[in-house]
């Protein structure tokens, strides 16, 4: 586990998490071997069953089981559950969040790159330490390879991410030009001063909200930037990929090599849509 946890931390430092945040290992010895790790976005339920069907030593994800401080793990609620059947299964758990969104190639950084994002910068950059070199902060700013109408643009994203019962909501002129976009994978709308600077035509992010979504379409007067909203697990997936593949090579590289497994169970909590009938009034 030392090692592990050891190259998890030199790519998301957990000194890098924002101050409300709580990352780091859940549950589990630090001195117990990892031969197997299976990487998610969300601890749930589903996913715990996966982890201890494969016989998972070690469940890596990216939201925390306990964000808010709690007086107990009794089985009798689901976060209690969770803790008990992990330990049971002898299956640690260690949570990357906020360290891993503003890495630089972290979370947001993922989602960028898997739309065809170039010339990334983060959005709203970090202070860097004395050694850092690549920047890093939440969200990231790119360019498409050729520009393109936002709704042609809806269906890149649709494409490139995990299907889920949401599929993309857009709003803005489906055949406005989009060149340059700003994404954020997660909830991301404490940002849309930052993608306002940043001159995206588009932003990409999750969970907007009434209020927050209306208000930024208002102060914007209907123009960029336009909003591109999907399911919050769909802009976070991409990034364990990346996370597989550095884990499995750095460990490796140490002579403790692992088996590394992604789940690609959708822990998306809507489960389908059903479209209203008629047109919108406008
Ligand atoms: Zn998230």
């Amino acid at each position: 586990m030392a090692d592990v946890v050891r190259v998890i931390e030199s790519m998301y430092d957990p000194a890098w998490a924002r101050d409300w945040d709580a990352v780091g290992l859940t549950c589990g010895d630090p001195q117990a071997p990892v031969r197997r790790v299976l990487l998610a976005v969300d601890p749930v339920d589903a996913v715990v069953e996966e982890a201890l069907a494969w016989h998972a030593d070690l469940l890596l994800t990216h939201h925390p089981l306990l964000l808010r401080p709690v007086h107990g793990v009794a089985a009798a609620g689901a976060k209690g559950r969770i803790v008990h059947r992990l330990i049971r299964g002898g299956c640690s758990l260690y949570t990357a969040h906020t360290n891993a969104d503003v890495a630089a190639r972290g979370v947001s950084d993922a989602l960028a790159r898997v739309l065809g994002l170039t010339d990334l910068e983060p959005l709203a950059p970090d202070a860097l330490d004395d050694p850092e070199e690549a920047p890093r902060g939440m969200g990231r700013v790119g360019n498409l390879g050729a520009p393109t109408t936002l709704r042609e643009f809806a269906l890149l994203v649709a494409e490139a991410l995990p299907a889920t019962s949401q599929g993309v909501r857009v709003s803005g002129d489906p055949v406005a030009e989009i060149r340059r976009v700003a994404v954020c994978g997660g909830a991301g709308d404490s940002l849309f001063g930052a993608v306002r600077a940043s001159g995206a035509d588009a932003y990409v992010t999750a969970d907007l909200r009434h209020h927050p979504a209306s208000e930024a379409r208002e102060e914007d007067a209907g123009g960029s930037p336009y909003l591109v909203d999907v399911a919050h697990w769909a802009s976070e997936w991409p990034w364990l990929a990346g996370v597989g593949n550095r884990l499995q090579g750095e460990l490796e590289r140490l002579g403790t090599p692992v088996e590394i497994h992604v789940s690609n169970r959708s822990t998306d909590p809507w489960t389908f849509r059903v479209p209203s009938p008629g047109g919108v009034m406008r």
